[in-house]
């Protein structure tokens, strides 16, 4: 996505080598017709998999993963980070590491919106270690729902997430990846 990566240019700041701030494209606030073609790429490169709902978690993974589910004509589920008053007592629940806060969060889905039918689809902004997409797996596993392939929009390449979850057998398709952030400097691969 060519446009994507413009935007990433110009707009994305460079904390270290290892985090980008992609605030002004995907994490606090978004261009609506991207998010929609970021949505049709992922719903054209898992058209013909029967998927029958859309997996991501919340905050950042729910734009693009409604535009791809709209797309695809098939509900969207986020995982929630925190119960709430109207959280089923029937919930998977698996913990993970956040990359950017630095600690230990849950992540929860209802029993109610994910089950053995299912054919999934899971989505994310970016993909770093791996944990928040590894957490999610285990809670469709866990489901007895089928993981069809991961659609991330940003992939860190100099990061192990990606690469671990394709060698486990998983078909990861990203939008965009970066090869480093060395110098100041976001290099495409
Ligand atoms: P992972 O679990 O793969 O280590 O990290 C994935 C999550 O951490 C993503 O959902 C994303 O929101 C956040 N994340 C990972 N790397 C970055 C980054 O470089 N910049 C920002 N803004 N968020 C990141």
């Amino acid at each position: 996505m060519e446009e994507l990566k413009r935007r990433i240019v110009q707009e994305a700041g460079i904390i270290s080598k290892q985090v980008l701030n992609l605030d002004t494209v995907l994490n606090h606030q978004v261009d609506p017709p991207l998010i929609m073609e970021m949505g049709r790429r992922f719903a054209a490169l898992f058209r013909e998999q029967s998927i029958t709902k859309v997996l991501t978690i919340e905050s950042s993974g729910i734009t693009v993963g409604f535009a791809t589910a709209l797309d695809l004509g098939v509900p969207l589920v986020f995982a929630r980070r925190k119960k709430t008053l109207t959280t089923d007592q029937e919930v998977y629940s698996e913990r993970v590491p956040s990359f950017t806060k630095g600690i230990v969060t849950d992540i929860l889905v209802s029993k109610s919106v994910l089950g053995p039918n299912d054919r999934v689809l899971l989505i994310d902004d970016i993909i770093a270690n791996g944990d928040a997409a590894r957490g999610l797996i285990r809670v469709i596993e866990r489901s007895g729902a089928e993981l069809v392939g991961l659609g991330i929009v940003v992939e860190k390449c100099f990061q192990a997430g990606a690469r671990t979850i394709r060698e486990s057998g998983f078909r990861l398709e990203s939008l965009v990846k970066i090869q480093s952030l060395d110098n100041g400097e976001v290099k495409f691969l």
